[in-house]
C-alpha cells in the first residue's frame, strides 16, 4: 500500500509563485508543497535582473501599463496588465517584510530607497533588484520563511505525475487497470495529484480540497535554454491532460545571450551587460548588430536573438562573442559580481576577453488559461506563475514582469482559496496508483535518445525563425515520439526522466500546433512564410483539449 496524504491545499511547485502563495495562505489551512528536486531548484533561483514595480515618483502605473502593452505586440489582456501593475509596489513591500534584502541607494529617496535599474522595453527606471542575483535573494528568503511554518508540509524530490479528477479514474489507478480510463458519477473537480517519490520510487496519492499548479515554464523542450533541468512544462501538460485550455504557446522568448561553454549548463549573461556597453562580435571580431537595427546591441531581445541566430547560421558558427572588456575591470566586478565569478571559475576573464554566447529558450509566455482569480478550467484547480497564461505578456514578455506576475497571482489565488475554503467540499477518496502490471524499463536508452531528439528538432524547426515546412516536420516527429512514449508509459514503471519526456512531448505539440495556427509574424513568433504582422489575427491562440468542459456556474462566477 503506497502512501496517501490529505491536506486543504496542495501546491505543486516551490518557486516564487508556489512559495509566495503558501506564505500568503492563513496558518489555519494545512498545506502540502511538492518540489521536483530540492525546494529551491527552479527558474526563480536563477533570475538575475530584478522585479518591475512603479516606485519612483516620476514613474506611473499608466506608464508601466503602456510599456507592457507595447512589448506584448497587441496581444496583452489589458485588465490583467492593470491588475498586475497596480499590485507591483505592494508585492515588493511584502517581499521586503518577509526579509528580502534588495539593493538600496540613498539617492533614490523617491523610490523608498531602493536602487532601480532600467531594462529593455521599460520607459522608466523601475526594476528593483538584489545586485545581479535577485532570484536567489527571493528564493532564499521564501524558503527560510516556509521552513518555519508548522501548517506546511514540504515534499522535496516529488514529481507530480497527473492530476486527480473526481469524475475520472486515472488509467494507471488501481480500480481501473483492466478497463482503461473510466468515469465516476461525481462532478468534475480536481481533488489532488499522483506524485512520484524519487527517493522511494513509489507513486503516492495526494488529496486536497484545492490544487495549485506552480510548476514554472517549459524551456527544456529546446536544446539550448537558460532554464534549469526542472523546467519541463509538467504542470502545463498535466492540466492539459485534465481538460484545461491553453493559450499562446507559440510565444517562446529566446534570451540572446547564454554562455556557450561545455560546463556552463544554462548560464545566462544578463541583458544589463549590453545596457552597460557590451558589444556583440563575430568570432573574427566584426561587430554585426548595427547591420540589423539602428539601436544595435540595445535593440529588443527578440531582434538581437534573431540577428545572432541569423549570423550563426550564415557563417556556420556555434556561438558569437559578447565583449565588455573595454570597461574598467573594477566597474565590471562591481556591477556583475555573479557573472564575473562564474566565468572565472570556467577560465574566462570577462575584464580581459569576450565571452562566447548563444541565444537560448528563456521564457514560456503562454500556458494554461487562468482567470483574474487564478482559476483554471477544472473546479478546485488554480494555475499561477510561468505555467499560467493570464494575458499579462501577450506576444512578448517585458523584462522583469514575470516575477511580479508570480507574486501577484500567488496573492490572488490565496485570497480566492480563503474565500471559498469555508464551504468547499473535502476530496473524495481516490484509488491508489497501480504498479502491479508494469515491468522495470528494459532499455533506458530509448528515453535518453528521445529526449535528445526532441530538444534538437524543436531547436532546429520550431526555434527563433520558423517556416511552415519546418513546423510540419516537427509535428510528424512529435506524433511518432508520442506514440512510443505512450507505449513506454503504459508498460513500464515510471521514473522522472520518462515523466518529463512525456510532458515535454505534450508541450512541444502545443507549441507547434499554436505556431501552425498563427499565420503572421508577431512578437516572439517569427515565420519566413508570413513575415508581416496581420492585424486581422490580433487574438490569442486558444487550444482546447478533447476533455474540455465549460466551467460549471459555481466555479465560473
Ligand atoms: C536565468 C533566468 C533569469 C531570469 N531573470 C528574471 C528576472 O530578472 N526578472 C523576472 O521577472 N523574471 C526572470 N526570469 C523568469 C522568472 O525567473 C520565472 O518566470 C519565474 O521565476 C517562474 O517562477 P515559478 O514559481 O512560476 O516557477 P519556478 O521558479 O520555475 O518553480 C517551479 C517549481 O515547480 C517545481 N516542479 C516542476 N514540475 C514539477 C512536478 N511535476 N512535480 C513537482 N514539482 C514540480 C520545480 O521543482 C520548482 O520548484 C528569469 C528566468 C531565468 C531562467
Amino acid at each position: 500500500m503506497t502512501a496517501s496524504h490529505r491536506h486543504d491545499v496542495l501546491i505543486i511547485g516551490s518557486g516564487a509563485a508556489g512559495l509566495s502563495l503558501a506564505l500568503r495562505l492563513s496558518t489555519k489551512l494545512s498545506i502540502a508543497v511538492l518540489s521536483k528536486r530540492e525546494l529551491r531548484e527552479g527558474n526563480t533561483l536563477y533570475a538575475q535582473g530584478g522585479i518591475s514595480a512603479v516606485l519612483d515618483a516620476g514613474d506611473s502605473v499608466e506608464s508601466h501599463v503602456r510599456d507592457t502593452l507595447n512589448a506584448g505586440a497587441g496581444l496583452c489582456d489589458e485588465t490583467t496588465v492593470r491588475q498586475v501593475v497596480a499590485h507591483g509596489p505592494d508585492s515588493i513591500r511584502w517581499l521586503f517584510q518577509e526579509g528580502v534584502e534588495f539593493t538600496r541607494d540613498a539617492q533614490y529617496k523617491d523610490a523608498e530607497g531602493y536602487h532601480l535599474t532600467r531594462e529593455g522595453g521599460h520607459s522608466h527606471r523601475r526594476v528593483v533588484h538584489a545586485a545581479d542575483a535577485t532570484g536567489r535573494a527571493v528564493e532564499d528568503t521564501l524558503e527560510e520563511q516556509i521552513r518555519n511554518r508548522a501548517n506546511v508540509d514540504l515534499f522535496e524530490h516529488h514529481t507530480a505525475v497527473d492530476l486527480i479528477d473526481a469524475a475520472r479514474i486515472h488509467p494507471r489507478a488501481a480500480a481501473s487497470v483492466s478497463s482503461g480510463t473510466s468515469t465516476s458519477s461525481a462532478d468534475a473537480r480536481c481533488i489532488g495529484a499522483y506524485s512520484l517519490n524519487s527517493l522511494s520510487g513509489e507513486v503516492e496519492t495526494f488529496l486536497a480540497r484545492f490544487v495549485v499548479i506552480a510548476t514554472g515554464g517549459a524551456s527544456k523542450v529546446y536544446l539550448y535554454t537558460s532554464n534549469p533541468d526542472v523546467a519541463t512544462g509538467d504542470g502545463i501538460a498535466m492540466a492539459w491532460r485534465a481538460g484545461c485550455r491553453a493559450a499562446n504557446m507559440e510565444f517562446i522568448q529566446f534570451h540572446p545571450t547564454c554562455l556557450y561553454h561545455p560546463q556552463a549548463k544554462s548560464f545566462l549573461v544578463t541583458e544589463a551587460l549590453r545596457g552597460e556597453g557590451a558589444r556583440l562580435l563575430l568570432p573574427d571580431g566584426e561587430r554585426f548588430m548595427p547591420r540589423f537595427d539602428q539601436r544595435a546591441e540595445l535593440a529588443p531581445r527578440d531582434i538581437v536573438a534573431r540577428a545572432i541566430d541569423h549570423e550563426m547560421k550564415r557563417i556556420g558558427s556555434k556561438y558569437v562573442l559578447l565583449d565588455i572588456s573595454h570597461r574598467k575591470p573594477e566597474f565590471i566586478r562591481e556591477h556583475f559580481p555573479t557573472i564575473h565569478a562564474r566565468c572565472l571559475e570556467l577560465g574566462l576573464d570577462m575584464t580581459r576577453e569576450p565571452l562566447p554566447v548563444v541565444p537560448a529558450a528563456h521564457y514560456t509566455c503562454g500556458g494554461i488559461i487562468s482567470d483574474t482569480r487564478a482559476r483554471a478550467d477544472l473546479p478546485g484547480l488554480y494555475v499561477i506563475g510561468e505555467a499560467a497564461y493570464t494575458g499579462l505578456h501577450g506576444a512578448n514578455r517585458m523584462a522583469s514582469n514575470s516575477l511580479l506576475e508570480c507574486l501577484v497571482f500567488g496573492e490572488v489565488a490565496a485570497q480566492d482559496i480563503e474565500r471559498l475554503a469555508e464551504d468547499w467540499p473535502e476530496p473524495t477518496d481516490a484509488p491508489s496508483w497501480d504498479a502491479s502490471r508494469v515491468r522495470e524499463p528494459d532499455e533506458e536508452v530509448v528515453i535518453s535518445h528521445n529526449w535528445e531528439e526532441l530538444r534538437r528538432f524543436m531547436w532546429d524547426y520550431v526555434g527563433i525563425v520558423r517556416t511552415n515546412k519546418r513546423l510540419m516536420r516537427a509535428k510528424r516527429r512529435i506524433d511518432l515520439l508520442r506514440q512510443e512514449i505512450i507505449e513506454h508509459y503504459s508498460d513500464f514503471r515510471v521514473d522522472t526522466d520518462l515523466l518529463e519526456l512525456r510532458n515535454l512531448v505534450e508541450v512541444a505539440d502545443l507549441i507547434v500546433q499554436s505556431a501552425q495556427r498563427r499565420r503572421e509574424s508577431r512578437g516572439l513568433h517569427y515565420t519566413l512564410d508570413f513575415p508581416q504582422r496581420d492585424e486581422s489575427q490580433r487574438t490569442p491562440t486558444l487550444l482546447i483539449p478533447d476533455r474540455y468542459r465549460p466551467r460549471p456556474p459555481r466555479w465560473a462566477d
